[in-house]
């Protein structure tokens, strides 16, 4: 029997990560840009990075930095962190996404406007530290087992990490809504409109009834593990692999319908040769 392959409708690169590519990859720059913290969560792109003489540094490492031209990332930072660089006397470019720009200033608006801002994501992502550090104070929520954060709090303000799942972070909302003690919640919706693209086509895939899944993107990568769950959760088999070379044949063994997705910071020519490996694989 022929094994369908059906390829997600929205996947891969979203402008955010590569406008920040575009950027770092900008001749002038040759061999004289130092990044701070990973441009994007993608390894492939990541050595095309360091072969084209772009330095790419953890926030702790700025003491190492030998260039004069510094680059945020598409994740953004915190005004203080960009603060701190200038005054080291580093040019900085700026390449954080407007749709991060977007959630820093729900974040402050809502911190202005008297909530108390609570960002629903992972605690130690570099977005979300960004936003955290723009505000005064803030709760971070990741699971329901961060709730008890909420305690004392009263008039809540969220918004959440631009790579969130809808579902969860609306299971998350009406949590905190219920959460003793808290009498008003607003909340602004900040995932970005290229994930909620990707996490649609995922349902499409899914209304398609694929048996199995593979997802392409680095593994450190918050938006690909989230397709990945998405799929997962299901109760389909779901692959989420990094690179070519890290498909095995067994996986494809009685299955009848594949379906190829890919996080935002995915490059097409790793899709395409995933696609091309996959085909070949199930003999398409
Ligand atoms: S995932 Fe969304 S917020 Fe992040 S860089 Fe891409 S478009 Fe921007």
């Amino acid at each position: 029997m022929t094994v369908r392959i059906t390829l997600a409708q929205a996947m891969g690169t979203c402008f955010g990560v590569q406008d920040a590519i575009d950027m770092a990859l900008d001749p002038a720059f040759f061999g004289a840009l130092t990044v701070v913290g990973q441009l994007v969560h993608n390894p492939q792109t990541m050595e095309r990075l360091r072969a084209n003489g772009v330095r790419v540094i953890e926030r702790d490492q700025v003491d190492t930095i030998t260039t004069e031209a510094v680059m945020i990332t598409a994740h953004g930072a915190s005004d203080a962190t960009k603060a701190d660089l200038r005054q080291r006397g580093f040019t900085v470019y700026d390449a954080t996404c407007p749709l991060v720009i977007r959630l820093h200033k729900l974040a402050r608006f809502l911190e202005r406007e008297g909530w108390f801002p609570v960002i629903i994501g992972e605690d130690n992502h570099v977005e979300v530290r960004g936003v955290v550090g723009n505000l005064k104070e803030a709760i971070v929520i990741h699971d329901l087992e961060d709730l008890h954060r909420l305690a004392g709090k009263r008039r809540i303000g969220i918004v959440t990490q631009t790579t969130n799942r809808l579902e969860l972070v609306q299971a998350l909302v009406q949590a905190i809504k219920a959460y003793p003690g808290v009498e008003e919640v607003r909340f602004i919706d900040t995932i970005c409109q290229p994930v909620k693209e990707r996490q649609q086509a995922i349902q499409t895939l899914l209304s398609e009834d694929i048996d199995l899944g593979i997802v392409i993107g680095g593994l450190n990568s918050a938006n690909t593990r989230k397709l990945a769950e998405l799929i997962g959760d299901r109760g389909i088999e779901v692959h989420h692999i990094e690179r070519v070379d890290d498909l095995h044949a067994a996986w494809f063994t009685g299955k009848q319908h594949v379906g190829i997705t890919a996080g935002t910071s995915t490059p097409q020519d790793v899709i395409q040769e995933v696609y091309t490996r996959v085909r070949g694989l199930v003999g398409a």
